[in-house]
């Protein structure tokens, strides 16, 4: 049974997301991923007593910038608090953490849904270290510990509970992951758990107001799973509250090899994690000085870029769409309709054969040795008649890719280009008129449409490089 009519859906959602800094929080041990285990740990990440930690000053400008790229207030008088709690995969026996002054409060992230656009509020971004890893497949009887992760700069992004389906929990995460990795702060690898999302999942009756018990799912590593963990909760608590139970506060954990989750913890236990200002750290306030600098060294952000794609450009908003994906992207288009002026040929060769040439040997913009002003001249080409668009997309675009020689040398040298000359047109048009003595007197006798066939024909025989202009004209010339 459809029970979509009965009940609402609630979703707040807690992403972490790993700071791209080059070393650790407090400390210069390296964050780099996939290091032989406890090989990134020094006695401040240890927290050996005496050590003395230092902020990492980088970090503190990211989870600002992403402040800013959500629209959130940010707090000038900030200091750090620890949160303590006994795990083994936590060194120190406490995280540092922010807790009443969170670096970042309030703010949105706009998501697409069915309805159009729509914000969704955040609570607040702060600052925290991450823990290490606990393994427990390598052996049989222990946990082993790799403490590289421990300290490593996160910012944890916390909406309101302001998701409704899963299918908006979907289109958030999306959209965080964009915007991270657009402003440059964090890679947005899920698979590497630079990225991960808590789901709290709650349902209540339509119309009520107050918010259901909620379960939150811990540690999901790719935006398919956040949907289909939330999928499944929705179900499992229906399916609870219909047969007369009550939805338990609890922590559940995902299990991707059939897409259900699996109670870790029943109800929250009342935790007193003691919070206090950490002692080892001194509160720090951000100037209005370094406000603007982080301001002003922000890119244009993807919304409003789109934005400015189809008002400039005349593109379409599927094309300026496509095009505002990734940075890498973007700054390609931005490059590339500098060399040129005809800026819908530019978006449909980037989003066209040039994607479609990405997508086939598994390339990506940031790495892409192909000058934006190389394609321009190949665009020129095509744009002047010398070059057929088939022929400069299947056969000169690769050559250029590999060789980077530009399109002129490589259309001369594979001899390509065009065929305006009148004596070869005459002969193929020649040719084709004698092979089709049917089609020639039906086209006399008044079917004209046969102009298009006789075209073609002279395409195939001279292999697309019979100017197809000239070619309409001396055939019309020939056969009134
Ligand atoms: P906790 O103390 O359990 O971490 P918080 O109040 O800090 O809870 O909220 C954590 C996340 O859970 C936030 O994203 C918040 O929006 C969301 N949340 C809180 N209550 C609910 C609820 N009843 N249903 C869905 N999400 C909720
Ligand atoms: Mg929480």
């Amino acid at each position: 049974m459809d029970y979509s009519e009965k009940y609402e859906v609630v979703i707040g959602l807690e992403v972490h997301a790993q700071l791209a800094t080059e070393s650790k929080l407090f400390c210069g041990d390296a964050t780099s991923f996939g290091a032989a285990p406890n090989t990134h740990i020094s006695p401040i990440t240890m927290g050996h007593p005496g050590t003395l930690p230092k902020t990492n000053k980088k970090a503190v400008a990211y989870a600002i910038k992403m402040g800013m790229a959500c629209n959130c207030e940010i707090e000038k008088e900030n200091y750090f608090a620890r949160k303590n709690y006994f795990y083994p995969d936590l060194p120190k026996g406490y995280q540092v953490s922010q807790h009443t002054t969170p670096i970042c409060k309030g703010g949105y992230v706009t998501i697409k849904t069915a309805a159009g656009a729509r914000n969704v509020q955040l609570n607040r971004i702060h600052l925290e270290e991450d823990a290490g890893k606990s393994i427990h497949d390598i052996n049989p009887d222990f946990t082993c510990l790799d403490y590289n992760r421990a300290g490593v700069p996160l910012i944890e992004i916390v909406t309101e509970p302001d998701l409704f389906s899963a299918d908006e929990a979907y289109q958030y995460v999306t959209e965080v992951r964009k915007l991270v990795r657009w402003i440059g702060v964090c890679d947005g690898n899920m698979e590497e758990g630079s990225l991960r999302c808590d789901a709290n999942v709650s349902i209540r009756l339509k119309g009520e107001t107050k918010l259901g018990t909620k379960v939150e799912v811990k540690n999901l590593n790719s935006i398919r799973n956040v949907k289909k963990a939330i999928e499944f909760e929705i179900q499992r608590m229906i399916a609870l509250v219909e047969s007369g139970g009550k939805v338990q506060q609890q922590t559940r954990s995902f299990d991707a090899s059939d897409d259900t989750t699996f109670a870790i913890r029943e109800k929250e236990e009342a935790n007193d994690y003691r919070y206090f200002a950490e002692p080892d750290l001194s509160p720090f306030s951000l100037s209005d000085e370094l406000l603007n600098d982080i301001k002003n060294s922000m890119p244009t952000l993807p919304a409003a870029l789109l934005q400015q794609y189809i008002a400039e450009y005349g593109l379409n908003e599927y094309d300026a769409t496509q095009l505002c994906l990734e940075k890498e992207t973007a700054d390609y288009f931005s490059s590339l309709v500098s060399h040129t002026s005809n800026y819908k040929a530019a978006a449909n060769w980037m989003n066209g054969p040039l994607r479609q040439y990405m997508n086939e040997h598994k390339l990506s913009f940031d790495s892409f040795a192909l000058a934006p002003e190389k394609l321009a001249g190949l665009l020129k080409l095509v744009e002047e008649g010398q070059l057929n668009f088939s022929i400069a997309s299947s056969r000169i675009l690769p050559v250029m890719i590999e060789t980077g020689k530009d399109a002129a040398t490589i259309a001369t040298e594979l001899n390509l280009l065009q065929v305006s000359d009148s004596n070869e047109l005459e002969t193929w048009v020649n040719g084709v008129i004698e092979k089709m003595p049917d089609k020639v007197a039906e086209y006399k006798k008044g079917k004209k449409g046969l102009i298009g066939l006789f075209v073609g024909e002279v395409k195939k025989v001279s292999k697309g490089k019979a100017d197809p202009k000239l070619v309409t004209s001396l055939l019309e010339e020939k056969l009134k």
